[in-house]
């Protein structure tokens, strides 16, 4: 063929011949389906090839076949209904619909219609169609419908957000939660929504992270217009273009509220069976505190009758013949206040305070503690610290409770291993540093150790082999251990007897 300018292609384009030829190429090559059809029963007269990708038929089986019988049979009616607007008003257009495949399943076709009239006598003379697939489309539409349903719906609060961190639309839970009920979102900034370290935290860390990765998660508040509080887990999602662009933001917020308040309660239950704990450590030491106390009591008894006996020898007594009596007594009532001062510091319920703490003396002081009651059933405490350990992190009542529940415990188990022995039993405490950062303190005993049944319930909570033992202590322990970022472990030593060990950080 020879080459055409546009003029002479146009002048060919209008002859009829030329563009049929041209029609049918097209309709040969496309990968739209191309169809003609009786104005009547839109039986087809002609397919181009795409009919078999698209419905599995060649185009001899079609041909000649009613479109009405390979509609889907609910969208039949619909067919018939819109029929006469195909035909009569604008003659063109478009919808979707189910059509039967050869193999008998539906696919989705999206078809523009277009009648074709006899020029003379205006009569319509066939209807021309292109088709194409629509399956995806469908299938996108209703996912995205759905994921919409979910989104509205879900309890989680979902903020989308423009690029200039203003809120482009909220679904009902965070309307409600964040009471925008009435607010006109185009001229809303995000930060109306935030507290003001949430919104540091989402400019700082949150829209940076999301814009590099995509993605970022973390706590932070809330806060609604009307100024309540909301604490949440928020996801914020940067989301692109197909070129790479973000176009938009979107942020799901997870109501923490109830899971904060459950923790609080758990916190504060923690902190009365701690306190509960205390106590009953304090009731098992109770008959040897007794007897500590008794011991300066009864010696101020005796400085004062002494005192009482040298004025009924001589009435008229100096300074100088009372003043020993009367400053050891002083300094006995003094110790006898301390022992008592420390039983109810121990016992009293208060707020853990961390703070950096000498563990030697920390322990030295337990030691003291227990010694009346190690001394009534024969065991010997041990303990040679190396005097330049570093200092450690934690609280002071916590770790005396923990120190207090393992040497009471070695002493007991020291003691029921060799009742009315005549060598005291030894209960050895170690202090050593464990790997980089930390000290490990180890409180040995010379027992009968744990057998193999007892040792994986050794930690639970009410889990006791003593007659009147309650069974909180290790428990409690390891809690307060694991919340200071140490462990708390039991092993039974190979000479006999067992090892209790906990590991601290060492302050930084
Ligand atoms: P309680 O002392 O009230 O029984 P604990 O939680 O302190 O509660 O201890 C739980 C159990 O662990 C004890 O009853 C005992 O069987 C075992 N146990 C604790 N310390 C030792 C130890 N040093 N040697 C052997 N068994 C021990």
């Amino acid at each position: 063929m020879k080459n055409r300018t546009p003029e002479e292609g146009l002048t060919a384009l209008t002859d009829d011949a030329e563009r049929n030829r041209l029609l049918a190429e097209m309709a040969e090559q496309s990968t739209d389906m191309i169809s003609r059809h009786t104005p009547e029963d839109w039986r087809f007269i002609y397919a181009s090839p795409a009919v078999t990708h698209l419905l599995g038929y060649t185009v001899e089986e079609i041909v000649g076949i009613s479109a009405y019988d390979l509609y889907h049979p609910d969208d039949v009616e619909d067919f018939r209904l819109r029929a006469p607007t195909v035909n009569y008003d604008r003659g063109l257009y478009t919808h979707t619909y189910r059509f039967r495949c050869k193999d008998g399943h539906y696919t989705w076709l999206e078809s523009t219609s277009r009648t074709i009239r006899d020029p003379e006598s205006n009569d319509i003379r066939e209807i021309l169609v292109v088709s194409r697939d629509a399956t995806h489309r469908i299938m996108a539409d209703k996912a995205s419908r759905r994921l919409a349903r979910v989104l509205e719906s879900t309890q989680d609060l979902v903020i989308f957000a423009n690029l200039d961190f203003t809120v482009s639309h909220l679904n009902e839970a965070a309307r409600k939660a964040l009471e925008v009920e009435c607010v006109d979102y185009s001229s809303f900034p995000l930060s109306w929504l935030l507290t003001e370290r949430g919104l540091a935290t989402l400019m700082e860390d949150g829209f940076p992270a999301a814009k590099e990765t995509g993605y970022w998660r973390g706590e932070l508040t809330m806060q609604s217009l009307k100024a309540s509080r909301i604490p949440v887990m928020l996801e914020l999602l940067a989301h692109r273009s197909l070129h790479g662009d973000i176009e938009y933001f979107s942020l799901v917020a997870h109501d923490l509220t109830e899971k904060k308040a459950a923790e609080e309660q758990l916190k504060q239950y923690q902190g009365e069976i701690d306190h509960a704990s205390r106590l009953v450590t304090m009731g098992e030491l109770a008959s040897s505190l007794a007897h500590e106390l008794n011991q300066p009591l009864s010696a101020m008894v005796n400085y004062l009758r002494g005192i009482e006996r040298r004025f009924a020898d001589k009435p008229t007594l100096s300074w100088s013949d009372v003043e020993l009596p009367i400053t050891r007594s002083i300094r006995t009532a003094l110790r006898a206040g301390e022992i008592i001062h420390r039983m109810m510091d121990f016992t009293r319920k208060q707020e853990p305070v961390i703070t950096s703490l000498n563990l030697p003396d920390l322990i030295g002081e337990m030691i003291d503690f227990c010694e009346n009651m190690a001394e009534r059933h024969n065991v010997h405490v041990a303990f040679e610290p190396d005097p330049d350990l570093p200092a450690v992190r934690g609280d002071q009542v916590q770790l005396e409770q923990v120190v207090l529940n393992l040497i009471v415990n070695a002493i007991e188990a020291s003691a029921s291993a060799s009742p009315g022995h005549k060598d005291s039993a030894i209960v050895r405490i170690n202090v050593v540093p464990h790997e980089s950062r930390q000290l490990r303190v180890e409180v040995e005993d010379q027992g009968r150790g744990i057998s193999e049944v007892d040792m994986p319930r050794l930690f639970d909570r009410f889990f006791s082999t003593k007659e009147t033992g309650l069974g909180m202590g290790l428990a409690i322990s390891r809690s307060l251990v694991e919340n200071l970022g140490g462990e708390l472990w039991a092993e039974n030593l190979v000479a006999g007897g067992a090892r209790f060990s906990f590991t601290l950080n060492i302050t930084d």
